[in-house]
């Protein structure tokens, strides 16, 4: 059954006319809890309450199946304002974008250039921009501007890996080059078994693994999850392998496991939360729902709520 919701979930994020109409409605069906405000200025403000409880945060402005290239152009805008809210309101963030939103779908020449204003910017801020990594179809694309922006950027940029993909140990391999700034997650979307684990069990050894394997190349790790076991498993291999606390940090989503953020930066670690701003929602509402459909009771609550 649960599986079942799941699958539903995820078939439910790709729908485009939902996605269309979900701007229109503002934030609803309690999407408020997993997503900071529709505003920069919403976003400004959470993450402002988040530094002082000694989180920092990483901002995203929430797009999605951005199909033409004034929207892609738009959404670039908006990352660079987000930049710059940052650095105006002298709070402790970066970025974090996904190349569908800047113009991937139209081609990779409008990504880049979007990329590049907003590196541009992040550089001259001295700021950070991290791509987030999305379906499987845009998996080497990503990539492969991922590896050019880094040679040109350096360490502005840095890139998310996902776990279920059973190609992610070998990536990691051939992105140590760069020694790079990534973040590691166990992976959001609905994948065929020809490209990754089905089972979840499968997909937690290989998290481990490859989180162990980039600690050890000697590279910054953002060990992005809410899972109790990882989160131990990390801080005991960090202490037996003298890995300072400068080399990794934990992340967590904004609105899951709060109490748990709160404890891990009271130990001293770095904390940083993802804050998903901006009336592009539902895709990302519906993710969070697969991950967890047991969230789906108190949305359920929330639209008989007034
Ligand atoms: P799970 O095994 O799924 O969960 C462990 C426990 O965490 C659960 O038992 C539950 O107690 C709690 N939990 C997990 N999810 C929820 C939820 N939605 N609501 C309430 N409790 C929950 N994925 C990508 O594919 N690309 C990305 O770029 C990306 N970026 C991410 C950035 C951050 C900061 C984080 C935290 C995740 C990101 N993800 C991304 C999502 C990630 O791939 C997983 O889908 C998600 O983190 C759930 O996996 P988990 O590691 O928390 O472990």
């Amino acid at each position: 059954m649960e599986q079942l919701m799941r699958d539903m979930f995820l078939f439910l994020s790709k729908n485009k006319v939902a996605n269309k109409a979900a701007k229109k409605w503002g934030l609803r069906f309690g999407a408020n809890r997993f997503v900071a405000g529709e505003t920069i200025k919403a976003a400004i403000s959470t993450v402002k309450e988040l530094n002082e409880k000694g989180i920092v945060a990483t901002l995203d402005h929430l797009g999605e199946f951005v199909f033409s290239e004034e929207e892609a152009i738009e959404s670039a805008d908006y990352c660079i304002r987000t930049l710059e809210a940052i650095a105006e309101a002298g709070v402790k963030s970066n970025l974090s974008l996904k190349m569908t939103q800047l113009g991937l779908d139209i081609s990779k020449e409008l990504c880049m250039k979007n990329m590049r204003r907003i590196l541009d910017c992040a550089k001259r801020l001295n700021n950070f921009v991290r791509i987030d990594m999305e379906d499987y179809e845009h998996n080497q694309i990503t990539m492969d501007i991922f590896s050019e922006l880094r040679e040109e950027y350096g360490e502005t940029v840095g890139l998310v890996v996902q776990a279920y993909l059973y190609k992610v140990e070998q990536d990691i391999d051939e992105l140590n080059k760069f020694k790079p700034n990534l973040r590691l997650v166990k992976g959001a979307y609905k994948e065929s078994p020809e490209v990754a684990f089905p089972a979840k069990e499968d997909v937690d050894r290989n998290f481990i693994k490859i989180i162990e394997k980039h600690l050890l190349y000697g590279n910054y790790a953002a060990i992005a999850t809410h899972d109790d076991n990882v989160i131990e498993h990390v801080k005991k291999f960090v202490k037996e392998h003298n890995i300072p606390f400068s080399q990794f940090e934990f992340q967590m989503l904004y609105g899951i496991r709060v109490q748990r953020q709160l404890e891990l930066a009271k130990e001293g670690y770095t904390m940083r939360v993802y804050v998903p701003y901006g009336n592009d929602w539902y895709g990302y509402f519906m993710r969070r729902l697969a991950e967890r459909p047991a969230n789906v009771a108190f949305v359920l609550k929330s639209m008989f709520k007034k």
